[in-house]
C-alpha cells in the first residue's frame, strides 16, 4: 500500500478519534503540519503553480515553500510538470507544481430513499466509476448498513478497485444527521436508528475512515463546488423526490442548526389539517408535493376535480399499475389534465415552501432539482410563479432560482468530498485556520 494513503488515513482515523491533542513537542509539530497544509492546499486548489508563486501566496518563505515541495513530491502528493510558458524576464522559467489527484480514491455513497448510489472519485472529485442499485431505506437499520456493506463489496469487486487505494468513504444518508454523534435526528422509516453510529459501523467494518452527513446537505455542497452553486457563498438548494429536502448553504458552510436537523423544508407545514405526513404531523409540505403526493394526485385527479375542471373526465393514470413519476411527466405531456394540474399544485406548494425560504434567509440564489424540476415545465413554472408572487419584488428581482447540474450524482459527490475536505483540514488544534475560501468543513 502507499504510505502516504495509509498515512492520510491514520491521521483521520487518529483525528476521529480525538488522539490528535497537543502532546510535547505538539507545538513544533503542529506548526509544521499547518505550514505542509498550507502548500499543499495552494497547490491543490490553485495549482498548477510555481514554487515562487506558492511563496507569495501562502507567506512562507522561498526556502520552505522548497522543502516542503520536495517533501511531497516524495509522498507523491505533488508531482512537477510542464515549464511556465514564458519567463517573463526572459531568465530561467520555473517549473509548475501540480496535485496529483491520482494518488488515491475516494469512495462516495448516497443513500436514498430507493436507490443505492456508489462512485469512486480522484482526489480532486473527478468521478472514476459508477454504480447503483435498488434499495428500500425503511428497512431497519441493521439490514439497511448490511445492504450498505454488501453493495460496497460488490462495487470494489465488479470495478476492480483495490482497497489500499481508498482513502476513505463519504456517505450521504435520506434523513437529518447530526455530524457529532454520527446518529440520526430521526429516523427515515418506522425503524429506530436510536444510538447506531452510522461511521463506526462501516469504519470497523473497512478499516478505513468514514464520514456521514445529510443527503440534501452533501448534494448543496456539491453544487457549490463543482455544479450551478459556484458564484454563490449564500444559497438553498431544495431537492423534490421521494420527500423533500434542503441544504442550507451560508458562507460556503452547511447550516445545521441545534441537533442537525435545518433545512427540513419537507416537513415546513403548508396544508392545515392535511394528509399525515411520515413525521407524525399533518399537512407538511412532503405529503402534498413530493414525488408519491404527485403521483397519487395524477391516478385520483384529486386537483383537477377540486379546481372543478374537467370533472367528468377520467384521469389517464386511473387504471394504470405501478406508476412512477416519470409516467405523470409523461402524461402531462400528451395532454393528461389530471397529470398536469397535479404537478402544477405540487409546484405552487413547493414555491410556497421556497417563498418563505427566501423571506427567512435572503439567499443569493435557490438551487432546485428533482426529477419534476428538471423535466416538467409545468411543474417548474407553478414553482416560479408561486414563489414570485409570495416574495418581496425587490428581494425576488435579486434572487437566483436556477436547477441543480450534478442530477443523480450529485450527494454521492457531496459524500466525497467531505472526505477530500477531511484529509487536507489540518489537525483538530489549528481547525479554525481556514483551508481556503472554497472547502467544506467535515
Ligand atoms: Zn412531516
Amino acid at each position: 500500500m502507499s504510505t502516504t494513503v495509509q498515512r492520510l488515513r491514520a491521521e483521520m482515523l487518529a483525528r476521529d478519534e480525538g488522539k490528535d491533542t497537543l502532546s510535547p513537542g505538539a507545538d513544533y509539530r503542529t506548526l509544521r503540519e499547518y505550514n505542509h497544509l498550507l502548500v499543499l492546499n495552494c497547490v491543490r486548489l490553485q495549482g498548477p503553480i510555481a514554487r515562487v508563486a506558492i511563496a507569495q501566496q501562502t507567506g512562507l518563505s522561498k526556502t520552505t515553500v522548497s522543502n516542503i515541495i520536495d517533501q511531497l513530491l516524495q509522498d507523491d502528493l505533488v508531482i512537477e510538470g510542464d515549464f511556465v510558458d514564458a519567463a517573463p524576464t526572459g531568465g530561467r522559467r520555473p517549473i509548475l507544481v501540480h496535485f496529483n489527484a491520482e494518488i488515491g480514491l475516494i469512495l462516495g455513497v448516497e443513500v436514498g430513499y430507493t436507490v443505492l448510489t456508489l462512485i469512486t472519485t480522484s482526489l480532486s472529485g473527478e468521478v472514476k466509476s459508477v454504480y447503483t442499485e435498488p434499495f428500500d431505506i425503511t428497512i431497519p437499520p441493521v439490514n439497511c448498513l448490511t445492504r450498505v456493506a454488501t453493495a460496497i463489496r460488490i462495487f470494489m469487486a465488479r470495478y476492480a478497485l483495490p482497497w489500499d487505494l481508498i482513502i476513505g468513504i463519504g456517505l450521504g444518508i435520506a434523513a437529518p444527521v447530526n455530524v457529532q454523534s454520527r446518529t440520526l435526528v430521526y429516523p427515515p422509516g418506522e425503524h429506530s436508528w436510536q444510538g447506531i453510529d452510522i461511521a463506526a459501523n462501516l469504519s470497523q467494518e473497512f478499516g478505513v475512515p468514514v464520514y456521514v452527513d445529510n443527503n440534501a446537505n452533501l448534494a448543496a455542497l456539491s453544487e457549490g463546488h463543482y455544479g450551478v452553486g459556484m458564484p454563490y457563498n449564500d444559497y438553498v438548494y431544495v431537492v423534490i423526490g421521494q420527500g423533500i429536502g434542503s441544504g442550507l448553504v451560508r458562507n460556503r458552510q452547511v447550516y445545521r442548526g441545534a441537533l442537525g436537523a435545518a433545512g427540513e423544508i419537507g416537513h415546513l407545514a403548508i396544508v392545515p389539517d392535511g394528509p399525515a405526513c411520515m413525521c407524525g404531523k399533518h399537512g407538511c409540505l412532503e405529503t402534498v408535493a413530493d414525488n408519491d403526493a404527485i403521483i397519487d394526485d395524477a391516478i385520483q385527479g384529486r386537483t383537477l376535480f377540486q379546481r372543478g375542471k374537467h370533472g367528468s373526465i377520467t384521469p389517464r393514470l386511473a387504471n394504470q399499475e405501478e406508476v412512477d413519476i416519470n409516467d405523470v411527466l409523461h402524461a402531462a405531456s400528451q395532454g393528461d389534465p389530471a397529470s398536469q394540474q397535479a404537478l402544477a399544485q405540487a409546484g405552487r406548494y413547493v414555491g410556497t415552501a421556497v417563498a418563505t425560504m427566501i423571506s427567512l434567509l435572503n439567499p443569493q440564489a435557490i438551487i432546485l432539482d428533482g426529477v419534476a424540476v428538471r423535466n416538467s415545465p409545468i411543474f417548474y413554472e407553478a414553482l416560479r410563479t408561486a414563489a414570485e408572487q409570495l416574495t418581496i419584488p425587490t428581494i425576488w428581482a435579486q434572487t437566483v432560482l436556477t436547477i441543480g447540474q450534478l442530477g443523480d450524482l450529485a450527494v454521492a459527490l457531496g459524500a466525497a468530498s467531505m472526505v477530500i475536505a477531511a484529509a487536507f483540514t489540518p489537525m483538530s488544534s489549528m481547525s479554525e485556520i481556514p483551508v481556503s475560501s472554497g472547502s467544506m468543513s467535515p
